[in-house]
């Protein structure tokens, strides 16, 4: 039937439009390799930030104490206590406690929302009764984990750039972050040091770090992604004699706004893009994270439902933006039992669509297929563009060495975010990747290790790597 040939071609067409071969995605490595630079080199000089973080020296296992952290960045607010007993991984303890950020904080002023902090954080100390294991002489201290656009200033200050994920407190924009949480702890009574400022990456690669010396980089992939790296300090050519003693500084790339042209671009990602609240945005994101997938899903369907009525009237459901969440969409693509049941359920039950034949739920788990398949392929491919730039993915260019004589370093880059972690699929297409890009001999040197909590455990221990104790 000519319907079919139809919902066959647009299958076609998005497959095509894609494709990541070997050959692009190696071309993505070198253009994010190339924007790194850019970015590091001026101001301005990309749509990679490269933010400087003035976290030079990374957590080794050594430190000690009780470190609190809180974790400002999404839907959820955490408040974090982390002891730290000297002696590396075995012993790390923390307790967590989490809440939803009240809606209406979210677009109220600065005041309101550090006020509501500070009153969690108080309330989270006062329930310690004196089991506390600090010395009454010590001020407490703290990381605080604000994953936003920050131009820091030192580890422990920096100014808001911008408000994503919903958030708008025009108030805070241009204003110094930390600062304005330490006046709220005081006008609470808290005698708390906040010790360092820190992007959720920078957390989980603390984190990572702390278990694993190795580690080099850390990579998010949930609802948004991002990844920050170790850079050594003579690269960042934009920040000239910035004083250090190791040498290395951590930047946060703020990778989700990474563009290039070799991205394999849909007129599906066109239209996302466009209709979205941060048009020629987040491009690399838009492709690749948690919040997208399953809309770029959905508008495939929909143009299949649009080109012939093999799926029945068009469905209300179907046409209404982030309908179709990626979880939802990553159990249709894993549903292997053989008549695809779950795939019906969910294309009944989410998107109204009844009744639609075995053929064409087939036809639906390859669009999940190929739609994740090419987000996990592109963020391999970001990751081993940071890997190039510092010298890790096998390709030589230190000067005098002959390729045969140079051994590949083990590398160890910290992963967390609930796409990576939960979604099995997109995890083997995003390893089966790397692989691809490095060769098997270069990709066995490249561990990819999650850590859990790291945005939060991580910037405690940031704080104990910058205590004023020592
Ligand atoms: P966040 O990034 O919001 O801090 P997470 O790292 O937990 O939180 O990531 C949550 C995101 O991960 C969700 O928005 C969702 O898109 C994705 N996700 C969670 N579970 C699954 C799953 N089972 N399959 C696919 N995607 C998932």
């Amino acid at each position: 039937r000519g319907n079919w040939k139809r919902v066959a071609r647009v299958l076609k067409e998005v497959e095509e439009g894609c494709e990541t071969s070997v050959g692009r995605l190696r071309q993505v490595v070198d253009a994010m390799a190339v924007e790194m630079h850019a970015g590091l080199a001026s101001e301005g000089g990309s749509k990679l930030k490269m933010l400087l973080t003035y976290v030079h020296n990374l957590p080794n296992g050594t430190e000690k104490g009780t470190y609190y952290a809180l974790d400002l960045g999404g839907t959820n607010f955490r408040v974090l206590r982390v002891h730290l007993h000297g002696q590396q991984s075995s012993v790390l303890e923390h307790e967590v406690e989490r809440q939803p950020i009240p809606q209406n904080l979210m677009t109220s002023t600065s005041e309101d929302l550090f006020d509501f902090i500070a009153s969690s954080l108080k309330e989270f100390i006062e329930k310690e009764g004196d089991g506390s294991e600090l010395s009454p002489d010590r001020r407490r201290e703290l990381g605080f984990t604000f994953s936003f656009p920050v131009k820091q200033m030192s580890v422990s200050s920096g100014i808001l750039l911008k408000w994503t994920k919903g958030f708008s407190i025009v108030d805070l924009v241009g204003i110094d972050v930390p600062a304005c949480l330490q006046e709220a702890l005081t006008r609470k009574g808290l005698d708390v040091r906040v010790a360092a400022l820190v992007n959720d990456t920078v957390g989980t690669l603390a984190l990572g770090h702390y278990h694993d010396s190795d580690t080099v980089a850390s990579v998010i992939i949930g609802t948004g992604t991002n990844a920050c790296y170790l850079e050594r300090v003579d690269a960042i050519i934009k920040c000239q004699g910035l004083p250090t003693t190791s040498g290395y500084m951590v930047v946060n790339m703020e990778w989700g706004n990474f563009w290039s042209s070799h991205l394999p671009r849909t007129s599906y990602d066109i239209d996302l893009d466009s209709e979205s609240p941060n048009p020629n945005d987040q491009g690399f994101e838009k492709m690749i994270s948690g919040m997208y997938l399953g809309d770029i899903v959905r508008r495939v369907i929909l143009r299949m439902s649009l080109e012939s009525d093999m799926l029945g009237p068009i469905s209300s459901k179907l046409s209404m933006p982030f309908m179709l969440r990626t979880p939802m969409m990553a159990a249709m693509h894993e549903d292997d039992s053989p008549d695809l049941r779950e795939v019906a359920r969910i294309l009944k039950g989410i998107l109204e669509i009844p009744d639609v034949p075995l053929k064409l739920r087939k036809v639906v788990v390859k669009v999940c297929d190929v739609v994740t398949r090419r987000a996990a392929r592109l963020a391999a491919a970001g990751i081993v563009g940071i890997l190039k730039k510092i010298g890790r993915d096998g390709s030589g260019g230190i000067a005098g060495g002959r390729r045969s004589d140079m051994k590949m370093k083990r590398t160890v880059v910290a992963i967390e975010g609930g796409l990576y972690s939960s979604y099995t699929l997109f995890r083997d297409y995003l390893h089966e990747a790397l692989n691809d890009i490095l060769g098997e001999d270069i990709a066995r040197h490249v561990i990819l290790k999650v850590t859990e909590d790291g945005s939060g455990v991580g910037a405690a221990l940031l704080a104990a790597s910058h205590s004023s104790y020592d």
